[in-house]
């Protein structure tokens, strides 16, 4: 999946381009990537779901090949790191189809290792705290577990930041 653009054409042209960077090896050219695009395509009803799927595809992709690569641009304002996060978590209510879960599951946990920011970690903790004191559906809740389970696993030591 790498080489891929991961832009959302329609909309690109509204975003500030320090919101993209061409990541991967410099001679090669890399591929463009836009967090505004992402967190809009995450966040829009509109947009199939496989197409979303196929965006996570391509972030999971630069985390693995490009590590730092993301923390770079998403370091310009903490705001858009939590928007990003936000919108992901917000994946695991509303998303359906098992596949894609899975992949915003890895995503999200690929996403906290790289930042390594405890503010990130909080962040995602406490939306998750928040969510069990309002549970009105466990049933929706069980996406959200696993990926807790999967955190845990990831980074064992999340637990002292909660
Ligand atoms: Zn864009």
């Amino acid at each position: 999946m790498t080489g891929v653009d991961i832009v959302y054409d329609e909309i690109h042209s509204r975003h500030d381009q320090s919101w993209s960077g061409r990541l991967g090896p410099a001679e090669g050219g890399g591929q463009l990537l836009c967090v505004a695009c992402v967190v809009e395509m995450i966040e829009s009803d509109d947009i199939a779901s496989v197409r979303k799927s196929f965006a996570l595809s391509g972030i999971s992709g630069v985390l693995k090949c490009s590590p730092g690569a993301l923390r770079e641009l998403l370091k310009q304002d903490h705001r858009v790191s939590v928007r990003f996060t936000a919108s992901l978590l917000g994946m695991l209510h509303t998303v359906e189809d098992q596949a894609t879960l899975e992949k915003v599951d890895q995503v999200l946990v690929q996403l906290l290792l790289e930042l390594q920011s405890e503010l990130s970690y909080r962040f995602v903790l406490e939306d998750i705290h928040r969510q069990l004191n309002d549970q009105t559906n466990m049933k929706s809740f069980v996406p959200t577990f696993t990926f807790l389970g999967n955190l845990v696993e990831a980074v064992p030591n999340v637990a002292q930041v909660w």
